[in-house]
């Protein structure tokens, strides 16, 4: 049996078990520099507030307060997601994250009694342990694991955990009146393409003939075919193997054509990275650059601009990624342009380990990794850009506006969680109720 562990509206659940005044109020997280709503609570959802709405359309119900608006606290979110993983791993034989909030169980040995049970178990631990909700879908394959988690998210009677196997009656019945595209790995348009041969629920595409699926589109196809029969073949080792390139990518708080500004930017991702570069212990043998003015301001002139940089020799070290991110400004930045967004990409990544075995390279600078080592324990430990190359500017144009940002409660120790009766918290509660 495979199980996926899907975390109920993930990104409102951190902020509640945080804040557990937000529980059962419509609650809404918005994307980077508070533009548009991009998670809702089942409250908000019901007043049918939909995905992606810009923020500001939102704000007298919020002044009302109907609603409450969070930025986005992604590392708050990413370290709930880690441990979340961690609570799994230490109960199940084997993990695979797909998400930041989902994350197959594989349970070989076991029976579906036994995975009915531990379902219901890990469902329980994780509320106890990490304060989420989090629905459980056990099943003989990954795309009918989905679909039972799916069911099991929708469906009251079976209190967030719902096994489904291949050959029974209620699967049937499930896949009967499930649409061919709510079908995990099938889009809007090859819906419309299935529709075109008469597949349109799960059902149908199980009973289609699999040859002729093959012909028609795809393996792929022919495969989710396969799944929803109960026959796995999917596998996701593909998902442990490293990136092939890594992007940092963020839009300004607000736009700015200064040129020191855009190169502290590019500076920060370009940190940031290199950090994750090193996670999965790749070296880069490219940088590219780029920058966007903004495109729905026709009023502006626009500009458009990358660089790519390729490096001497393959690496790690932040210092020479930033090397290669000054020259690549220094040839696409011209002045007069109002920049609103920033990005660096590292490509043609190669593995570490194996690139310094061979004996035709020996790393330029020996000592450096213990310097980039150092780098960033003290960062995982003390918070992100606790150690940066260059100075950061808290107040610049390009970094992240976030006004209704919660603690990171988790990962930075200056903003813990506090305990006691701090008079401004009871009033904010107070307030809030
Ligand atoms: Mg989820």
């Amino acid at each position: 049996m495979i199980g996926l562990v899907d975390a109920n509206n993930f990104y409102v659940s951190c902020e509640r078990v945080f804040d557990p005044t937000l529980e059962g109020k419509a609650v809404g997280v918005m994307s980077n520099n508070d533009g548009c709503i991009i998670a809702r609570s089942a409250e908000m959802k019901a007043m049918d507030i939909p995905m992606g709405i810009p923020s500001f359309k939102l704000e007298s119900l919020r002044r009302r307060g109907d609603i409450y608006l969070k930025s986005s606290n992604y590392e708050l979110y990413g370290d709930m997601s880690a441990r979340l993983c961690q609570l799994l791993r230490d109960t199940c034989p084997a993990v695979s994250p797909y998400s930041i909030d989902e994350m197959f169980i594989y349970l070989e040995e076991f029976t579906d009694k036994q995975c009915q049970t531990l379902g219901e178990w890990l469902r329980r631990r994780i509320r106890r342990h990490l304060g989420l909700p989090v629905c459980v879908g056990l099943a003989p394959t990954h795309t009918l694991a989905k679909l039972a988690n799916h069911l099991a998210k929708k469906s009251p009677h079976y209190q967030g955990v719902c096994l489904l196997s291949a050959q029974s009656a209620s699967t049937t019945a499930l896949l009967k009146q499930t649409p061919v595209g709510s079908v995990w790995g099938i889009g809007r348009r090859l819906a419309e393409r299935l529709a075109i041969n008469k597949i349109h629920t799960a059902w149908d595409l199980r009973e289609a003939d699999i040859q002729q699926l093959r012909k028609r589109y795809s393996v792929v196809i022919a495969r989710t075919a396969l799944e929803l029969r109960g026959t796995p073949c999917l596998h996701m080792n593909a998902l442990d193997q490293p990136r092939h390139r890594i992007m940092t990518s963020r839009s300004f708080g607000q736009a700015t054509g200064v040129k020191t500004e855009v190169h502290n930017a590019l500076r920060r991702h370009a940190q940031r990275s290199a950090e994750k570069l090193r996670e999965q212990r790749s070296l880069t043998r490219a940088v590219m650059i780029f920058l966007n003015t903004n495109r729905h301001r026709r009023d502006q002139p626009q500009y458009f601009p990358h660089a790519m940089v390729p490096l001497p020799s393959p690496s790690d070290d932040t210092r020479t990624i930033l090397g290669a991110v000054h020259q690549g400004l220094e040839q696409m930045y011209r002045p007069g342009y109002k920049f609103m967004k920033a990005g660096v990409m590292l490509l043609d990544l190669v593995d570490a380990e194996q690139y310094q075995l061979s004996l035709l390279h020996q790393p330029p600078r020996n000592r450096h990794p213990y310097l980039m080592a150092t780098l960033d324990t003290i960062n995982q430990r003390m918070g992100q850009g606790t150690i940066s190359f260059g100075m950061t500017d808290a107040d610049a144009a390009w970094q992240l506006r976030c006004a209704h940002r919660s603690n990171r409660y988790t990962t930075r120790w200056d903003e813990l969680m506090q305990a006691g009766t701090h008079p401004g918290a009871i009033q904010e509660c107070a307030a809030r109720k």
